[in-house]
């Protein structure tokens, strides 16, 4: 039987992306090949990878004139240099949210200036820090849309005029959101979007305008807008996975139906821990992560049985990251409303049985 899985990364998705995917492996749509054999230059992956750049267009509301979108490799973190070394040219703004924000802040000072022009480290990022005020000419503001660790998440994005770039790895598609605020944002996909092995990037050509520094090919976004992301060889079954689950996001009512789902499975959880007196919730209410839920026992109840009663009951992936301990209970697109409810049901039962 299947495991609740309610891992952080990788995760679950659709049920339609695993088999879809699975078929594609042993032959891809009456080719002969397989996706893992066919070429990246030939006339079906063109297909794809171009129907995966529509799709993700089409969710975002973003327009083919005025937006690209990039499948490149290396992780969300070859990200936090590749925006510095494109970008930064004087000074960049990032506010710090936690752990992502910091290796973010890190890879752009190997490229210039940064200030943190906001942070929650004073409160072990249990919060996001809002009337951000900005006195300094910037090169772009940088945000984490979703701290997947601390479990907060940006409800209302920072107003400014400099151009905005936004870490979405573990919330991209899971809200409605207005995407044209954004001048580029970017996300591992093994979070909310497909298999790892794949970044998507979604950037605003304007700003491919601001890139000064001369950058060798792979670290130049305007040289993958000119290749289509393939100057070389890119994931192709990752990406194959990205269109599959892009599909999947409009065929079950696109961005404001999953946002609706997602929101009523966060409820469910925060409700039950902020009933039970067997858990307490970590960060502020305001600032609660609706994709990624952590929470604490309370001392006088035994985690050992709290997390044998979930294994017992198939329930798989709830440890919290090990910089923050407890739980981390993460509730990506593919998540359904009835895996929460049992979840919750245990832990009625824990604290009735103590
Ligand atoms: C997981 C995660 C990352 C790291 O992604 P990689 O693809 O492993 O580099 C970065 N930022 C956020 C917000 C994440 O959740």
């Amino acid at each position: 039987m299947k495991k609740y899985n309610f891992n952080a990364g990788p995760s679950a998705l659709p049920n339609d992306v695993f088999k879809y995917s699975s078929e594609a492996i042993k032959e891809l749509d009456q080719t002969g090949l397989s996706i893992l054999e066919i070429s990246h230059r030939s006339e079906k992956f063109s297909e794809i990878i171009c129907k995966a750049k529509h799709l993700a267009l089409e969710i975002s509301g973003l327009d083919n004139n005025k937006y690209e979108v990039l499948f490149l490799q290396g992780g969300a973190s070859h990200q936090y240099l590749m925006v510095a070394s494109n970008f930064l040219n004087n000074l960049a703004g990032y506010v710090n949210t936690g752990t992502w924000s910091e290796k973010a802040i890190a890879e752009a000072k190997y490229y210039g200036n940064v200030i943190e022009v906001a942070s929650s480290k004073d409160k072990n990022h249990t919060y996001i820090p809002n009337d951000i005020q900005i006195l300094e000419d910037l090169d772009y503001l940088h945000i984490t849309s979703n701290n997947t660790i601390f479990g907060t998440q940006f409800h209302k994005f920072p107003d400014t005029n400099f151009p905005l770039i936004a870490d979405m790895s573990s919330d991209i598609f899971s809200r409605k959101i207005n995407f044209s605020n954004f001048d580029l944002i970017y996300a591992g996909a093994q979070k909310n979007i497909g298999a790892a092995g794949v970044t998507m990037v979604i950037l605003k050509r304007e700003l491919l305008k601001k890139n000064i520094r001369k950058n060798p090919s792979i670290l130049n976004y305007q040289n993958h807008v000119d290749k289509q992301s393939l100057y070389n060889t890119p994931p192709v079954f990752s990406i194959y996975t990205c269109m599959l689950n892009m599909e999947w996001i409009l065929k079950s009512g696109g961005i404001e139906a999953i946002e609706k789902k997602n929101i009523n499975k966060s409820k469910l959880l925060y409700n039950e821990i902020d009933k039970n007196d067997s858990f307490y919730g970590f960060v502020e209410k305001s600032d609660r992560s609706i994709m990624n839920v952590t929470f604490g026992i309370n001392n006088n109840y035994n985690s050992e049985k709290f997390d044998k009663m979930c294994s017992n009951n198939n329930i798989h992936g709830i440890k919290g990251h090990r910089s923050v301990g407890g739980y981390r209970v993460s509730l990506y697109n593919a998540i359904t409303i009835d895996s929460v409810k049992i979840l919750v049901e245990i832990m009625q039962k824990f604290n009735k049985e103590g």
